[in-house]
C-alpha cells in the first residue's frame, strides 16, 4: 500500500499533536483535599421531613500549592494494593483543525464510546474546547451519561510550556481564558457530569504555567502508562503496551480521536476482558483521586 506525500505530511501534522498527548511526565505529592466534597454535605434534615436524596459527592481535587499555584495529580503506581485502573482519553482537536473536519475528517470517535458502554467501563474523556464545539450532540450524550466524566484538556490544544512536539503556544495572560473557554463549550453543549480536572496538551507544563492557572481552579492530571494509540494500526501492539503497563492504581492515557488514533475501539475490546480477568475495575479519575 502506498500513501501520497500530502497524506504523510497531514498525518505528521496531526502526529506532533497526538503524540504530543502520550509525553513525559512530571511529578507531585497526590495529596487531595476533601473539603470541595465535604462542603456539600446535606444538612440534617427537619423531624418528619422526607428523607433527601443523598448529593453526588463532589469530585475530590488537590489543594493548591505556594501562592494558589495548580496543584499536580499524578497517580504513582506502587501506591496501594486495589485492582483499579483509570482509562482516559483525550478527545483533541486544535483550534485551527477546523477546515479538516469540514473537509470530513474525523476526530471523534462515537464507536469507542459505544464499546465503552457496552463493556460497562467507566472512562474520563479529556475534551477540547474545539472538539465540543465540532461534536456537541456527542458532548451531551457522553456528559450527562453517569458512565462518564468530562475533563478539560485546553480549548485549543496548544502547548502551555515550551518545547512541546512542536504545537503552538498558548501565551500565558491566554492560559486561564482558554481553559474556561473549553469548559464553557461543554456547558453551552448541555454536559453536566463536568469535572475540575486539566490536561495539558503534550502534558506539557512548567511552574509559569501551573501559576497562570490557579485562577481556573483546576488539578491537573498525568499519567504513568501511555498507551501508544496515536496513529498505531494494530490493535494488539496498543493492548500489549497498556496491558504490560497497567499495575494497580494506573492512569492510562489513549485517545477519542477516530482519523488519528485508528485502533484505539478495537484495541479496548481487549484490554477490558484481560485486565477484569485480571481483577482489575474500571474506575474515573475522580475514584482513583478519592481513593489517594
Ligand atoms: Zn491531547
Amino acid at each position: 500500500m502506498t500513501i501520497s506525500v500530502r497524506k504523510v505530511a497531514a498525518l505528521g501534522l496531526l502526529g506532533a499533536v497526538l503524540v504530543g498527548c502520550g509525553g513525559g511526565a512530571d511529578t507531585a505529592s497526590p495529596v487531595v483535599d476533601r473539603t470541595s466534597a465535604a462542603a456539600t454535605a446535606e444538612p440534617t434534615a427537619a423531624p418528619g421531613a422526607k428523607p433527601a436524596k443523598p448529593a453526588p459527592a463532589a469530585p475530590p481535587t488537590m489543594a493548591a500549592g505556594p501562592q494558589g499555584r495548580t496543584p499536580v495529580y499524578e497517580r504513582r503506581t506502587g501506591r496501594g494494593t486495589e485492582k483499579v485502573v483509570a482509562l482516559t482519553f483525550d478527545a483533541d482537536m486544535t483550534a485551527d483543525q477546523g477546515p479538516r473536519a469540514a473537509r470530513g475528517e474525523r476526530f471523534d470517535n462515537p464507536e469507542l464510546i459505544a464499546t465503552l458502554r457496552r463493556l460497562k467501563v467507566d472512562a474520563t474523556i479529556f475534551m477540547t474546547g474545539r472538539w465540543a464545539e465540532e461534536y456537541p450532540d456527542q458532548v451531551r450524550s457522553i456528559g450527562t451519561d453517569p458512565r462518564f466524566e468530562i475533563a478539560n484538556h485546553s480549548y485549543s490544544h496548544y502547548a502551555f510550556a515550551e518545547p512541546c512536539y512542536g504545537l503552538p503556544t498558548v501565551a500565558k495572560p491566554d492560559m486561564a481564558a482558554d481553559v474556561r473557554r473549553a469548559f464553557d463549550s461543554f456547558r453551552d453543549a448541555g454536559a453536566v457530569n463536568v469535572v475540575p480536572y486539566f490536561r495539558f496538551p503534550g502534558g506539557c507544563h512548567d511552574d509559569t504555567a501551573l501559576d497562570a492557572l490557579a485562577p481556573a481552579r483546576v488539578t491537573a492530571v498525568q499519567w504513568d502508562v501511555v498507551g501508544g494509540d496515536a496513529f498505531a494500526k494494530d490493535p494488539d501492539a496498543v493492548a500489549e503496551q497498556v496491558l504490560s503497563g497497567v499495575r494497580p492504581g494506573s492512569l492510562v492515557v489513549l485517545h477519542c480521536t477516530r482519523s488519528a488514533a485508528p485502533a484505539t475501539e478495537r484495541a479496548i475490546r481487549r484490554i477490558v476482558p484481560e485486565l477484569r480477568a485480571r481483577g482489575y475495575r474500571f474506575v474515573k479519575v475522580s475514584e482513583l483521586m478519592r481513593a489517594g
